[in-house]
């Protein structure tokens, strides 16, 4: 194995890791400078968060049988799932090409790992899906709605159809949520097998490391058992406190960032030799002829971007490309035009 990786990034517009690009606002700074100063770091955080995770209600439609686990990042929660559930035989399902975490994670708990590939188009073949499911039995399936790299999100009827069908746990992971025109936050903890799984990094707070899950209390429970006691840290459960309490901020970064990823989209059809596939998150997948010489070039003119050629077939010649600031796009749709027109 190799460790996850990272790219170095200092001095290049950074859109490589779907962050929000947007600061807080200089007013919101100074203030949560001042909650922050006034925490009694010398103490172990609330172990059951349980502050935050009423902010977490009062901001998002959290039906009131959903119980709420939270994660240092989402990343850690997909950990959790997965060695809440390892037991010798025991297989996680996921869709390929989809976030590689499922699949590490597997591996880390030492659980069978079964990868079922997406069409051509990153559209879900749900026939390849539900037999895979009926004849393999997964403990655990993971479907990122909408997907990375992909950016699209599946059909509806098919997450609602492989609920039925999946006698395991189904985790919806909802990282791109802001961006995205569908979400099944309200069925969690009303159908009993599903988790849904979200995270502050997409929506501009990545760097506070905050996932949060909701499901059942029984599912929640089963989580708690192999979840640190204070995985959580005092500075994040404040400032994700706080920041939610501003949550409209961020919720019009993102209606922003929707609407500057239809005109990079636009500008891209607008271009010959790209084909950028439909998204629901906040970066576009787009295919290319050469996606090493685009990536270069981009490098060449300070932008970093993610090439996913080489990382899955159905990937050949793709490029992932976050959305940023109009300024950041405008540089974008700049460095396309340069090297395509
Ligand atoms: N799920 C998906 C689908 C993702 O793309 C990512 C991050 N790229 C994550 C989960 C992890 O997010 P975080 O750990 O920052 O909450």
């Amino acid at each position: 194995m190799s460790a996850y990786p990272v790219d170095h990034a200092d001095g290049y517009v950074k859109l490589d890791a779907m962050e929000n690009p947007y600061r807080l606002p200089g007013a919101l700074r100074a203030q949560l400078g001042q909650r922050l100063s006034a925490l009694p770091i010398n103490r172990y955080p609330d172990a059951g968060g349980s502050a935050l995770k009423q902010a977490l209600r009062r901001s998002f439609p959290i039906a009131a049988e959903a119980e709420v686990l939270l994660g240092n990042g989402s990343d850690e929660i997909i950990s959790l799932v997965t060695q809440a559930l390892a037991r010798p035989g025991a297989r996680v399902l996921a869709l390929e090409p989809s976030f590689v975490m499922y699949r590490l994670n597997a591996r880390f708990s030492q659980m069978e790992y079964l990868g079922v590939e997406l069409n051509a188009d990153f559209t879900l073949n749900l026939p390849a899906l539900l037999e895979a499911v009926r004849r393999h039995q997964p403990e655990v399936i993971f479907i990122a709605y909408p997907n990375n790299p992909t950016g699209n999100r599946f059909a509806r009827a098919d997450i609602e159809a492989l609920l039925e069908s999946a006698s395991g746990l189904v985790v919806v992971d909802e990282a791109y949520a802001s961006f995205a025109d569908d979400s099944l936050l309200a069925l969690a903890g009303r159908v009993e097998n599903l988790l849904v799984m979200r995270t502050l990094s997409k929506l501009g707070m990545a760097g506070i490391r905050l996932g949060y899950a909701l499901s059942t209390p029984s599912w929640i429970d089963a989580l708690n058992k192999v979840r640190p006691p204070y995985n959580v840290n005092v500075l994040t459960q404040e400032t994700a406190g706080f920041l939610l309490e501003h949550h409209q901020v961020f919720e019009q970064q993102a209606q922003e960032l929707r609407r500057e990823r239809s005109r990079l989209a636009q500008g891209m059809h607008s271009l010959p030799g790209l084909h950028p596939f439909a998204s629901e998150a906040n970066f576009i997948t787009v295919r290319v002829a050469d996606a090493d010489g685009v990536f270069a070039f981009f490098k060449k003119a300070g932008i970093l971007i993610k090439n996913l050629h080489g990382s899955h077939p159905l990937l050949d010649q793709c490029l992932r490309i976050t959305v940023g600031s109009p300024e950041e796009n405008d540089a974008v749709l700049a460095a396309l035009s340069a090297y395509f027109d």
